[in-house]
């Protein structure tokens, strides 16, 4: 993509893209383009949908209720969704956003809340980490926006890994494991589908690691000698895995 195409905003729609289609926002974009970002009819922005990569739209129509989208020209193929999955036992609302996020930033392609014996909160709200995701999408130009799985309980997860996710293999970021260096023990995994599983603040408890552990999915690896946060060890697990095994390469 040209680098005058970087500095517009980018918008993500559900919409089918192609040059000369139309493209109805509604009131939550409309103001977004309008107020926020106070942007008139004739001025162009970036959209993508996930399916057919980004165009250049122009605003054609900058009525309050809701703007109307011209398509005009693709700058970018569609470029196929992350794959790789990461779990994370949801934390307190404000350190949630900011992990579905980093997640989405740091190049996850599933995001899957995943309930643990410490985890600390009761209900998620699907509608509002999705909106974190698709922000996080927009600003760091992804093409495709990152799955939200709906949560899963950790013995559930276990159960049913081999089924759902065949040879992808289960990076577990274990507070106690031994203090070795993960470089070499990512490195092998290199080519095999990859998942990495964060717990909450309180830690996993001694069941659920043994359920861990004994799993042959699972890799447990340890992320240096000091207790990270849990968002802490989201970012750099990710940075970790994407850096050796991963799409940083
Ligand atoms: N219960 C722990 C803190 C857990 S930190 C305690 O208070 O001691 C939250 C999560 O971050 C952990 O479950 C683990 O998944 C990850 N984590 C934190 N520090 C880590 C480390 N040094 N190595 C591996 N994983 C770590």
């Amino acid at each position: 993509m040209s680098r005058s195409h970087k500095s517009l905003p980018r918008l993500y729609v559900e919409a089918p893209l192609a040059a000369g289609l139309q493209v109805d926002l509604g009131r939550e974009q409309t103001n977004y383009l309008l107020t926020v970002l106070r942007m008139a009819a004739g001025e162009a922005l970036v959209v993508f949908n996930g399916r057919d990569g980004a165009w250049i739209a122009r605003i054609a129509d900058a009525h309050r209720k809701g703007a109307r989208l011209a398509v005009e020209v693709q700058v970018q193929h569609q470029t196929p969704r992350s794959d790789l999955w990461f779990g994370f036992a949801p934390l307190k609302t404000g350190r949630l956003d900011y992990l579905v996020q980093k997640a989405t930033e740091m190049g996850a392609g599933v995001i899957q809340p995943v309930i643990t014996r410490y985890t600390q909160v009761s209900r998620l709200r699907p509608d509002k980490l999705l909106a974190n995701v698709v922000e996080a999408a927009e600003q760091c130009e992804v093409l495709s926006v990152p799955a939200l799985a709906p949560e899963i309980e950790l013995a559930q997860l276990m159960a049913g890994w081999r089924h759902t996710q065949g040879l992808r293999r289960l990076i577990f970021c274990d507070e106690a494991a031994p203090r070795h260096s993960p470089v070499s023990i990512l490195g092998d995994l290199e080519g095999l589908p990859i998942g990495i599983l964060v717990g909450p603040e309180g830690g996993f408890s001694e069941s659920e690691r043994n359920l861990l552990i004994q799993q042959d999915f699972v890799v447990p690896i340890s992320l240096g000698p000091r207790i990270l946060r849990a968002d802490t060890a989201a970012v750099a697990a990710l940075a970790v895995v994407q850096a050796i095994i991963g799409d940083w390469r």
